[in-house]
């Protein structure tokens, strides 16, 4: 926080630590003890409070229902062997969070702010971070806007939180992915570079689409031709093609920046495994899986970190990658695994300690 901001901390009078199931533990839906608070208002933000996590009251005019200034960023604490607890790179979820603030006309919470604040929730609820395997506590910073009009303007006030969830393991088993032709994410000069709320809300028709012809994520293609691929669902993606580890190019502003995708390529990069950050189109994709070139495929993101793929479905016909080896993932996944139990050395500086 900056020199003149105190923050104040009301704590709760009883935890609600062992109500959980710890050995069971679905993806978002149990809360940690606090949540934190921090309101913009008279042009400027006001002190940060850390409170019992509770719902929040809001007027029927609040203008990030009607109108979607609405953003968000989604990070990890855990736990490492030895019992401490640390970040994943928190310094790139302000980064970015500051760039979907400025995308969406809202005020920036300042990347070392919002680094402090989620240390000092983590902090506070770190009874919370999980000492299971694979375990971890999910962090959810975000912001809406709170003006009681509805007239169509940036907001004039706006409310910031954060609260945790402690998780098991994300997905459990392989998935299985359509590439849509149809629908899109995200169409160039829009807000598909922001982790704003109604690119989620924009998703979730093509998505049901897509279970309802049994598959578990879409590969989004890009909104012009649909001849590049860019994303695969909530996660970017990576193929591996010809022994090369290849994943979308970040210079289209339709695909999210993606902290963990950023981290594969580096570790890659440590490890010498090749790795191409470029265009590619559908039809190198599909080529490349009828001959049988194609040797692993995964979804790289927060919340399952490296996500395989099982099959690929495009124009009626489903694909398979074989599930073994996939050296280079593993490799990378255990890598990622290792650095946050401790058990490597943290030669990039990522690690954060709370
Ligand atoms: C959050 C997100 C990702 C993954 O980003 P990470 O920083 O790795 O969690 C990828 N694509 C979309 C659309 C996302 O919202």
């Amino acid at each position: 926080m900056n020199d003149t901001m105190s923050l104040k901390i009301n704590k709760v009078s009883q935890s609600r630590i062992n109500d959980i199931d710890w050995d069971n533990l679905p993806f978002g839906r149990e809360f940690s003890d606090h949540m934190l608070e921090m309101n913009y208002a008279d042009g400027q933000w006001q002190d940060p409070e850390i409170k019992p996590f509770a719902s929040i009251q809001m007027h029927p005019a609040t203008s990030a229902i009607h109108y979607g200034q609405s953003i968000f960023e989604g990070m990890k604490a855990s736990r490492a062997d030895d019992g401490s607890v640390q970040l994943f790179r928190p310094d790139m979820n302000a980064k970015r969070f500051a760039e979907s603030c400025e995308r969406m006309c809202m005020p920036v919470v300042p990347e070392d702010v919002f680094v402090d604040l989620v240390k000092k929730i983590v902090e506070i609820d770190n009874e919370w971070v999980p000492r299971k395997e694979g375990y971890s506590l999910y962090i959810r910073p975000f912001l809406f806007a709170t003006d009681e009009f509805i007239g169509i303007k940036p907001s004039d006030t706006y409310k910031f939180l954060i609260f945790t969830c402690p998780v098991g393991v994300y997905y459990t088993n392989p998935v299985n992915v359509k590439i849509e032709e149809f629908y899109t994410r995200a169409s160039a000069g829009g807000v598909g570079q922001a982790k704003t709320a109604g690119n989620y809300a924009a998703s979730l028709y093509p998505a049901k689409k897509g279970k309802e012809e049994g598959f578990d994520q879409l590969i989004w293609t890009d909104g012009i031709e649909h001849k590049y691929i860019e994303e695969s669902g909530t996660m970017n993606v990576v193929f591996e093609i010809d022994g090369k580890l290849i994943t979308p190019s970040e210079d289209s502003d339709t695909i999210l920046k993606g902290i963990t995708k950023r981290s594969v390529v580096q570790v890659a990069n440590h490890f010498g495994i090749p790795m191409e950050e470029r265009k590619i189109t559908v039809e190198e994709v599909v080529t490349a899986l009828k001959e049988g070139r194609v040797t692993d495929a995964f979804g790289a993101g927060t919340a399952a970190t490296i996500a395989p793929i099982a099959k690929i479905g495009f124009r009626g016909e489903l694909y398979e990658i074989p599930m073994k080896p996939r050296t280079a993932s593993n490799k990378i996944k255990g890598f990622l695994h290792d650095l946050k139990s401790g058990k490597t050395e943290d030669v990039f500086n990522w690690l954060v300690k709370i």
